[in-house]
This record gives structure tokens, sequence and C-alpha cells, in this order.
């Protein structure tokens, strides 16, 4: 007999050789039909693994999470049965569960391709193998095809497969054995571990196809990766797949071309192009974080763009940084030769692109002596960075080469860190709501690898923020490692309509680049303190921001941010000077109006207008021109009527500004 712990604390007898199945059985046969896998002394085993004395165990369900990415697993080679059986050229070579679902990544030897379009024969084979509820079964086995399995699962893959290849050889030099998997004719190299057979993998959904290189890279042979999904239940399937869809309808990319909010151009890789209606968007953003800073006492700057290269040396950012800044050039004419330009011209003082703001931050500090009396100096500018990125990571407005920091620094004695954390805190949090975004989780993220400063000062540092989340009571997951190269931070992640996870908001604590800088104050005893920094963005990156709210909204902008509120529309040419002058009162009112003049038939217009969903609509014909009103229709609320231009207006009073914490109207209501 055995004894293995169980995870309520108690200990339960078991036959030599027990598995985890036969835990499950023993606890209860509704466990045991409900049973994926086990965690094993905290590691993910097979249902048929045995346990050894002693060890902790628990039986996972389709609650746990970790039971997902077994079936998703399961499910990677569901599809890879299913493909070889479609493409008998197909050579495997690894497929992991990711976030969303699994993937595989194929070789196709013969030069040929997988697409969508063979998604529905897969899918229907993959279906045929889950309803014969095969085992997945495990067996290790010698490279050498005098060992059956050995022989069997060579065989299945073309016989000469050299991804796989390098695998084993990386398990053989690691001195472990080789185990494969098996579930009906498949057969497959895999550690495990799988769902306890192929029945449970009825609920999958092949999404996507996509390139990729072998061990990441481009050197190396080309691959498809062909992207599916697993559930336990339709349902959620079904909640997955209609949450996709909305997420393409809502990609901020076609958005942003359909509402002519910004484009790009090809000499200008990553850079957003903001077109008027972009750029006033971007704008309210912008002016409603800044009436927020002067509520907060933040005084702002504007600093340079381009600054030495020494300066980046001091800040640690060319050390750790170098890669993804810019750096500019001096070129310069050959004497007597107007043609000829020199290229490797030797600098006395290079300059880089900042891709922070904190060091023109500094220098503003330094500008002149400061004393313990201005403390929390609160330091902010809208920070125009540029940081270097990669083709295949740049995605629309949510990776760019060159974006607007809403960032500011912070500088205060230690006592001051816990209030400041803390007015932080509540601050983004009122922003994001004014967003619609009120589901936010913060993540405490500690020291990583590459970083500066002493053990000391990083646990006081870690220590600082975990006092001031734990006195406000706010709850946090502590992200360990994932820290900024200089201090700890806490980060904001915010989730849109469809469930997605969005990082923006981050407050970090600095101790160390005031010392290298320099940084002084006078304190209350008179002599010369180093302060403390602590680095803040709300929106983190604008033109991300923007991006989440785009697709956060589908493009339907509340009426403080739509770049166009109302549309006025003539019924016909006879009633354009009315429809001017209703235009110039509401331009006057404060308005972000505009008026349709062209050629188009009225009903047209208003077909056009609602397509951009824009907040209101107003159309004038003989019976506003009398009365001096308007007829409107809500993009939410639909036909409105006839109007007064007062009334109108009184009608939108508080939709129309920023909403505040404390605005009284809409307390009361
Ligand atoms: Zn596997
Ligand atoms: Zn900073």
């Amino acid at each position: 007999m055995i004894e293995v712990h169980l995870p309520d604390g108690s200990l339960r007898s078991l036959e030599e050789g027990a598995t985890a199945a036969d835990l499950a059985a023993a606890i209860g046969p509704g466990l045991l039909k409900a049973a994926v896998a086990a965690k094993v002394d905290g590691q993910v085993k097979d249902l048929s693994s045995k346990l050894p004395a002693g060890s902790h165990v628990a039986i996972l369900t389709k609650r746990d999470p970790e039971a997902l990415d077994v079936l998703r697993h399961s499910a990677a080679h569901l599809m890879a049965d299913a493909i070889l059986h479609r493409f008998p050229e197909a050579q495997l070579t690894v497929g992991p569960a990711i976030e969303d679902g699994f993937f595989y990544d194929i070789h196709m030897s013969a030069g040929g391709s997988i697409t969508p379009e063979d998604f529905a024969a897969l899918e229907e084979e993959m279906a045929r193998v889950a309803k014969a509820a095969h085992p997945f079964e495990r067996c290790v086995a010698k490279d050498d095809l005098a060992d059956p399995v050995f022989a069997r699962y060579r065989a299945i893959d073309g016989g000469n497969n050299k991804f796989k290849g390098e695998i084993i050889e990386a398990i053989k030099n690691r001195g472990e054995s080789l185990s494969f998997y098996r579930h009906g004719e498949f057969i497959d190299l895999c550690s495990g571990p799988h769902v306890p057979d192929t029945g449970w993998l009825k609920n999958v959904k092949l999404t996507k196809v996509s390139g990729a290189y072998w061990r990441g890279d481009p050197a190396r042979e080309q691959l498809v990766r062909v992207y599916g999904t697993a559930f336990f239940s339709k349902s959620d399937l079904d909640d997955y797949l209609t949450a996709l869809e909305e997420a393409k309808k809502r990609d901020h990319r076609v958005l942003g071309e359909r509402l002519a909010l910004f484009t790009f151009d090809d000499d200008a890789p990553g850079f957003p192009f903001y077109l008027p209606k972009g750029s006033l968007l971007w704008n309210s953003l912008a002016d409603y974080m800044r009436s927020l800073l002067r509520r907060r006492n933040y005084q702002e700057v504007k600093t340079p763009i381009v600054l030495s290269e020494k300066l980046w040396h001091t800040s640690g950012h060319y050390d750790n940084y170098l890669e993804n800044m810019f750096f500019t050039k001096l070129k310069m004419r050959e004497v007597g030769h107007s043609c000829g330009v020199i290229d490797n011209v030797e600098e006395d003082r290079p300059m880089a692109m900042k891709p922070m703001n904190c060091p023109g931050h500094l220098i503003i500090y330094k500008s002149r002596l400061r004393s313990h009396n201005e403390f929390p100096l609160r330091i902010c500018e809208m920070g125009l960075v540029h940081r270097r990125e990669l083709s295949g990571v740049r995605h629309g407005l949510f990776r760019v080469q060159a974006f607007t920091q809403d960032d500011a620094h912070h500088f205060c004695t230690p006592d001051q860190i816990g209030g400041e954390v803390q007015m932080l805190i509540e601050f983004f949090k009122e922003v994001y709501t004014a967003f619609d975004l009120t589901d936010v989780r913060i993540e405490l993220s500690t020291r990583p690898e590459k970083s500066l400063g002493s053990d000391e000062v990083w646990e006081k540092a870690e220590s600082a923020l975990k006092q001031s989340l734990d006195g406000a009571g706010i709850e946090y997951r502590i992200n360990k490692g994932d820290g900024a190269f200089y201090g700890p931070k806490i980060d904001f992640h915010i989730r849109d309509v469809l469930k997605r996870s969005w990082q923006c908001g981050t407050i970090q604590l600095d101790f160390s680049m005031p010392e290298r800088f320099g940084l002084t104050y006078v304190g209350a005893d008179g002599e010369r303190h180093t302060p403390v920094m602590v680095h803040r963005a709300c929106y983190g990156s604008l033109e991300r921001f923007l991006g989440i709210i785009i697709e956060n909204y589908a493009g339907a902008f509340p009426l403080w941010i739509a770049p166009v509120q109302i549309m006025i529309i003539p019924v016909s040419d006879k009633f354009s000077a009315y429809a001017q002058r209703v235009n110039t009162l509401l331009l006057d009112a404060g308005l972000r109006s505009e008026v349709n003049l062209g050629p188009d038939r009225v009903g047209y217009k208003i077909r056009a207008a609602s397509l951009q969903k824009l907040p209101y609509i107003a159309v004038v014909g003989e019976r506003e021109e009398e009365s001096g009103g308007l007829n409107i229709r809500s993009r939410e609320q639909g036909e409105i009527g006839p109007t007064s231009i007062e009334a109108f207006l009184a009608k939108i009073q508080v939709e129309r500004v920023a909403p505040v914490a404390i605005r009284p109207a809409a307390a009361a209501e």
C-alpha cells in the first residue's frame, strides 16, 4: 500500500502501482467521470500515470484551467492525425496548447500547403476519430527500428522527419527516455499529458493558418502553422466563435479605414497618419487626460525628441534598450564634389531619438534646486517616443514605431510613496471607467533577470508597492520577474466588451535613476537627499488605447469623444442656407458639427451618416426652418423628432462633456 496527500490535506491509501484514475475512482465514480488529468507534485500528468508514494495529488476536472490546456494539446494530436490522413507527405514538428487554443507547425515536404479550404475535410476526419473515443496511450521506446513502437512511429510520419529527429537528439542528450502517445492508428513523439481518450475532443474548431519558421529562425525551413481551438462544451466553443467573429468586425484597422480615422504608408512603416477625424479623437483623449492631470496638481512640460547618445548611456537605456532605439546619423557632402556624400562621418556628439521620456524629465528636475516643500512633484508630458519594432510584430495602432505616452514622473520622499500609489490607482480607475472599461485587474511585477540596482534597493521598492496595495485593500496578482530593469511595477490590465485583456496603465518605482542622474532635494533637516522617482502612465500609449476603445465601442463613440457629434442634412437644396446656419450655431455652441450639402439624396445621406456611427443626425426642411428647430435622430434612441436647438443642447449637456468622478447631476440620477 502507498499513501498520497489530497488537496484538502487528508491522506489516502492506495494499492502499490495505483494510477491517478484509481485515486479518482476511490474518491468517487462522479470524480472519475469528470477527471481530465491529475496534478502530481505540481506537475500535470495523465490520469493513467502511476502515483509515487507520498506524492501530493489533485484530480483536475474541466473546471481547472490546466485541464483546458491538456484538452487543447490533445486536440493538436487529433488535428495532426487528420492532417497526415489528408496530406501523407506532411511532416509534423511541434504542436503546443496556446492561450486561445492550440497549433501544430507542419512542414509540407512536397512544397504543398494547407489552407482554410481544407478545414472542413480535416474537421470531418477529426470528428470521426473523436467519435471512436480511442484511448491516449503512452509508450516509451528507443530510437531503434527494432522497437515496434518506434518503427510504427517512423512509418506514420513519412519515415524520415528531420525535425522530430532534432527533437529526439535533444531528448537523448538530456539523458531522458523517448515517450510516444498513440490514439487509434496515430502515434506521435510527445511527453504528454493528454485527456484519457479522443472522445473528449468533440468541440474542436480549426481557426486559421499562418507561416512560421522551424525553431522560429528565418534562416531555417518554412512551416505551415495550423491553428485551432477546443473546449469542453459546445456552448463554450460557440461563445468563443461568436466573440471571434465580433472581434473581426470590430478590428480597429478595418474601422480606422471605414471611419476615416487613420492610415499607414510604406514610406513610414508602423507610423500612423491620423486623418482629420482620427486627430479629433486623439485630441479628445489628450484633452480629457489633461483636465484630470490639472485637477491633480501635475505640471505639464515638453521635452526634446532627439537627445545625445551620452544621456542614454547614463540612463541605462543604451545598455538595456539599444535594439529598440532609433539613432540619427550625420551625413556630409564631400568637399569639391557636390554629389559625393560621406556616410561615416565621425560625430562629436551622436544623437538618438527618445524611446522614453524619463531622462528629459530628470533634466527638468535638475534645472533648479528642489526642496521637500514642492513634493510630491508631479511632472507630466504627452511624450512622443520612437521605438523600433520588427515588421512581424507591428499591428495597426496596437504596436507602432512612434507613439505618445501620457507619461509622468513623480518625485517624492520615501514616506510619500504609499500616498502617491494610492492616488494613482484611484485616478487610473476613474479614467478606464470613463471609457466603459470597468473590468480592471492589477498585477505587481517583481525583479527581472536583467536589472539595475542592489538587492536591498529592490526589496525596499517591492515591499513599498506591496504595502500600498495591501494597505488600500486592493486585490492583485504577483507577476514574478516581470518588472522594469530599474524597479518593480504595478500594471493595470483591463478587459474590453469581448473579455479580451489589455495591459494599459503602469506605476513603476525607481530608486536607481535619480541616483545615476545625481538628483537631490533639500529635506526638512536642511540636508541634501536623493528623491524617489515614480514613472507612471495611464493610457500607456495613446495610439494603443485609441485602438482599444475603437474596438471596445465598435466605432460607435460616446458623444464626448465622437469626432463628429452631429451631422446636419437638409432635405433639399432649398434648405442648404438654413442647414448652414444651424451648423454655425452648433459650432458656436462648441459642438463638433458638420453639414452635408453634397448632391446625394437625403435618404442616402442619412444612411451614410448612420454607417459612420454618428451619435446624432439632424434633418432640416421647411417645418424646421419655419420653427427654427431640428429633426433629431439619435444613434442610441432612434427617432427623437422635432426639437428646438436650445432643447437639443440642454438634452446633450451631460453626455457631451467628459465623465468626471464628481458630477452632481449624474450622481443624483
Ligand atoms: Zn502530446
Ligand atoms: Zn519614466
